[in-house]
C-alpha cells in the first residue's frame, strides 16, 4: 500500500535541513533505489535523499510512529535486500559522502554515506589510511557495520578494530556517540552488529602510515595451472605484508573458466617480485601486477565486479592449507554452474587468503564481530539476467557453502567454531541468521537491541529478534 499524501506532507515538512522526499516516478527516486545487484532493487513508497543528521533524526521517527519499514542506503551493495524496501521508506545516504582528515592526531571522519574511495583518496593526501574494503566502490556504512575486512587486515585487524567512534542515529531520534568512554555497550555492538542499532552518521577510524605505492595486480591463469595456484597461495597467506585472494570466473572476452589470482604486497616492487615469483613463473595469460598508488590498490578488482545484472552473494570459510583436489571439486563445481545456467559467466569465487592472525589479538567477546578465529573467507558471487534463475542461482550459492562446509568436517571433524563462528555477515546476509552470525555474543546483543530499540525501528539486516515491524 502506498504512503498517503497527508503523510508524505507531514514527512516534507518535518525536514528542514535540505533533505528531499522523492516518490515512485519523481526525478531522484530512481537513484534512491537503485542498487549494485538489481536483484536486491524493490519498489519503495519514498525515498528520503538525506543532507542533514536532523533529518535524519527526523526520518527515523517518522518511520517508528506510523509503522513504515524504514531501509537504510549508504554505497548500495547489500545483495539481501536490506538496504531495500518494498513500500517503506529508503533513507538515502548518498549526499553525506564528506572525509576529514585529521594528520596530527591520525584520524579519518567520514559520513555515513562515504564510499571507500572517497576515504582512500582523502587519507592517502597524507601518506595516511585505514583498513578499507577491496572494492572501493563499496560503501563505508555497510561495511563498516558488519566487521569490515581489507588488505591491510594482516596488518591492523578488521575495519572495527580501526573504530574509534561513531555517531549514531538511534531509533527514538537522539543523536548519540559510541566510543570505548561514552555509551560503550552501544560500541561493542555497533562493531559487528551495527545496522541493527541505528544510522551511523560519523564515523571516525585511526589512521595509520602507509606508503604510497604498494605492489598488486590481477593476473588470470588456465585451469590447468590452479594446483600450482593454490600451493603458492597455501605458502604466501602468512608471509608479512603479502596477501592473495584466488578464484574463478568466466569472464569476457574469455568466456570459459579461468583461474583468478588478486595479488597484494604492502612494500617494494623488488621484494614483492622476489616474493611472488614462484607464482609469476607459472606464466599468467594474464598479469596486472605492478608497482601503484596505494589509494588505487581498492580499485583493481573493480572491474570484476561492477555494477548492474542480478547477483547475490553466499560467504562461507575454510582453513589453510587449502588442499588442491578441494579446489578442483568447486571449480568443477562452478564450471558446471556455468555452462548450465544462462549468462552466468560473470559469477565470481574467492578463497581469500588474508591472513587472519592480527585478529586474534582481540577477544571474540570485546565486539560484536564474532569471527574471530582461523577461518578465513570465501565468497560466491553468483552473476545472471533473467530473473526466471533465480532460484537456481541461490541454490547454487547454497551448494558452494555445502561444499565448504563438508571440507572443513573433513579437515577438523565436527565443526565446532570455537575459533570464530567460520561466517561473515556481509558476505551471508539472506542465508545466515544472526544466531550464527554472533555466536556467543548473541545473548548480549538481543539484550542491548532491547534497550536501544525495543519497537525493532533497524530489522533489516541479520535481525536480531523476529521481525514485527507492519508495513504501513
Ligand atoms: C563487490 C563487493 C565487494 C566487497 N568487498 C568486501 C571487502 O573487501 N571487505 C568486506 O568486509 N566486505 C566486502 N563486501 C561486503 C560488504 O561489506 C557488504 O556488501 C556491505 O553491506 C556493503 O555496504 P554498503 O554500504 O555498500 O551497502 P548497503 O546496501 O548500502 O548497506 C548494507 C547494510 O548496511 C546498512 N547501512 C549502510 N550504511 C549505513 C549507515 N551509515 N548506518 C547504518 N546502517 C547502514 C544498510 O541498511 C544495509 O542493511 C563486498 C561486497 C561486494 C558486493
Amino acid at each position: 500500500m502506498a504512503i498517503s499524501a497527508e503523510l508524505i506532507d507531514e514527512l516534507r515538512a518535518s525536514l528542514k535541513g535540505g533533505s528531499e522526499v522523492f516518490l515512485p516516478g519523481e526525478e531522484g527516486y530512481q537513484s534512491g533505489v537503485k542498487r549494485w545487484s538489481e536483484y536486491s532493487e524493490k519498489a519503495a513508497g519514498a525515498v528520503v535523499a538525506a543532507n542533514s543528521t536532523p533529518d535524519i533524526s527526523a526520518t527515523v521517527v517518522f518511520s517508528a510512529t506510523n509503522s513504515i519499514e524504514l531501509a537504510i542506503v549508504g554505497g548500495g551493495h547489500s545483495t539481501g535486500g536490506s538496504s531495500s524496501t518494498d513500500g517503506g521508506i529508503v533513507l538515502d545516504l548518498s549526499l553525506l559522502r564528506g572525509v576529514t582528515v585529521d594528520p596530527t592526531a591520525k584520524t579519518i571522519a567520514v559520513q555515513g554515506g562515504a564510499l571507500w574511495a572517497d576515504v582512500d583518496a582523502a587519507a592517502s593526501e597524507h601518506g595516511l589510511a585505514t583498513v578499507a574494503g577491496t572494492v572501493n566502490h563499496t560503501g563505508v556504512g555497510g561495511l563498516t557495520l558488519g566487521g569490515g575486512w581489507g588488505w591491510l587486515t594482516p596488518r591492523h585487524g578488521n575495519v572495527v578494530d580501526n573504530l574509534l567512534s561513531v555517531t549514531m542515529v538511534l531509533a527514538d531520534g537522539s543523536v548519540v556517540q559510541a566510543s570505548e568512554t561514552e555509551n560503550p555497550n552501544l560500541f561493542w555492538a555497533i562493531r559487528g552488529a551495527g545496522s541493527n542499532f541505528g544510522v551511523a552518521v560519523e564515523f571516525v577510524y585511526r589512521a595509520h602510515e602507509q606508503r604510497q605505492d604498494v605492489w598488486a595486480g590481477l593476473m588470470v591463469f588456465p585451469t590447468e595451472k590452479l594446483s600450482a595456484v593454490v600451493e603458492f597461495a597455501n605458502s604466501v597467506t602468512g608471509v608479512e605484508d603479502a596477501a592473495m585472494s584466488f578464484g574463478f570466473s568466466a569472464p569476457p572476452p574469455l568466456n570459459s573458466p579461468a583461474v583468478l589470482a588478486a595479488v597484494f604486497y604492502n612494500g617494494p616492487e623488488e621484494k614483492a617480485t622476489e616474493i611472488f615469483a614462484p607464482l609469476i613463473a607459472h606464466n599468467p595469460l594474464m598479469n596486472s601486477a605492478g608497482s601503484i598508488p596505494y589509494k588505487t590498490l581498492n580499485g583493481m578488482l573493480n572491474s570484476a565486479v561492477t555494477h548492474g545484472d542480478r547477483k547475490t552473494a553466499k560467504g562461507s570459510s575454510f582453513t589453510m592449507p587449502v588442499s588442491p583436489e578441494f579446489a578442483q571439486s568447486v571449480l568443477d563445481h562452478f564450471s558446471a554452474f556455468v555452462s548450465r545456467v544462462p549468462d552466468t559467466n560473470q559469477t565470481l569465487i574467492l578463497f581469500e587468503c588474508i591472513d587472519p592472525t592480527k585478529l586474534f589479538t582481540v577477544a571474540q567477546s570485546a565486539t560484536a564481530f564474532a569471527n574471530r578465529g582461523k577461518y578465513m573467507n570465501s565468497v560466491v558471487v553468483p552473476r545472471w539476467i533473467s530473473p526466471e534463475y533465480d532460484y537456481e542461482c541461490r541454490e547454487y550459492a547454497r551448494e558452494f557453502d555445502r561444499l565448504f562446509r563438508a571440507e572443513r568436517e573433513r579437515k577438523e571433524g565436527a565443526v565446532t567454531h570455537k575459533s570464530g563462528v567460520g561466517q561473515y555477515s556481509n558476505y551471508s546476509e539472506t542465508f545466515a541468521s544472526a544466531k550464527e552470525i554472533y555466536g556467543e555474543n548473541y545473548e548480549r546483543l538481543v539484550e542491548l537491541k532491547m534497550k536501544f530499540d525495543p519497537g525493532n525501528v533497524f530489522s533489516k539486516w541479520h535481525p536480531i529478534v523476529p521481525q514485527i515491524k507492519v508495513q504501513n
